[in-house]
């Protein structure tokens, strides 16, 4: 192998990178001059801008994740832009939009959608591309995040908008047709046993539900009830051992769980909820 391969790799490897081979490669590629793509037996390098691959490099060792460094994360279809402000979009939040394609299967419906802690926009818009007629609101706390969710509505909705609203979870009693939310929801014990890379690159406010990782949920069923009507669906994203007593927060405001739906791991991440109707 090439000697500047080998020195990198070992240097990855040194300091507990976990794919160190894959990682060295998406480093190359990233800070590649040329568009074909670098492996190690085609690697040349004149191919690589030299400056910014060290950047990059004393920046991963550093245990900052591949995300925050270039600035982008993939999350359903497209790349969002992401900074330390917000949470990166992780793959299993991706089922939150393939549970509310199966409830709403008619792409072309006036839906009235909500987002509830939008962070980087990543429900709100994949929701906004897929729904193209429906109006779209988000809201987050933090104006920063917001920033970030207002420059990936601009690359990559730009034919429907998306009204974001800085506000703790919502400002309007409106009623909507569908509210999706991945709110923070670890516990604090939770979040210390959390890697150097989420407790040193990721926003702790975007992570954490109170003490005991169920804060946003109560808060949430508590707004519920004025903002759905009996057809409206609710899909709240979970921590993989709360389905229980979430469901019960929620079943406290009379807000029944249709489905509690697992990831690709098989762990419990997603509930289904709708109002109980009383009539
Ligand atoms: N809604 C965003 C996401 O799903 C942000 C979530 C958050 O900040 N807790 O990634």
């Amino acid at each position: 192998m090439d000697n500047f391969l080998q020195v990198h790799l070992n240097l990855l490897q040194k300091n507990n990178i976990p794919f160190p081979e894959l990682e060295l490669r998406v480093l190359l590629n990233k800070t590649s001059v040329v568009d074909k793509e670098i492996i190690f037996s085609n690697f040349e390098l004149s191919t690589i801008a030299l400056k910014a691959f060290h950047q990059a490099i004393k920046r991963r060792i550093n245990n900052e994740p591949i995300s925050k460094i270039f600035n982008e994360k993939n999350f359903w279809k497209y790349n969002f832009f992401v900074n330390e402000n917000v949470l990166d979009p992780r793959p299993e939040t991706e089922l939150v939009i393939e549970k509310v394609i199966k409830y709403f299967p008619k792409k072309d419906e006036k839906l009235k959608i909500l987002d509830i802690c939008t962070g980087s926009g990543c429900l709100a818009i994949s929701l906004a591309t897929e729904y193209r007629k429906a109006q779209v609101t988000a809201t987050d706390i933090s104006s920063d995040a917001l920033k970030v969710a207002q420059i990936n509505a601009n690359n990559l909705c730009s034919d429907n908008e998306i009204q974001f609203v800085k506000c703790d979870l919502i400002k309007n009693l409106d009623t909507y047709d569908i509210i999706v939310s991945n709110p923070p929801y670890l516990s604090e014990l939770d979040y210390k046993k959390t890697t150097k890379e989420i407790q040193s690159f990721e926003p702790k406010i975007a992570l954490i539900g109170g003490i005991d990782g169920l804060k946003f949920y109560r808060d949430i069923a508590y707004l519920l009830p004025d903002i759905l009507s009996s057809t409206s669906v609710v899909f709240v994203e979970i921590g993989n051992n709360q389905a229980k007593e979430a469901i019960q927060i929620f079943k406290k405001k009379k807000i029944k769980c249709l489905e509690v739906a697992k990831d690709t791991q098989q762990l419990n991440r997603l509930l289904v909820l709708q109002k109980i109707n009383t009539k």
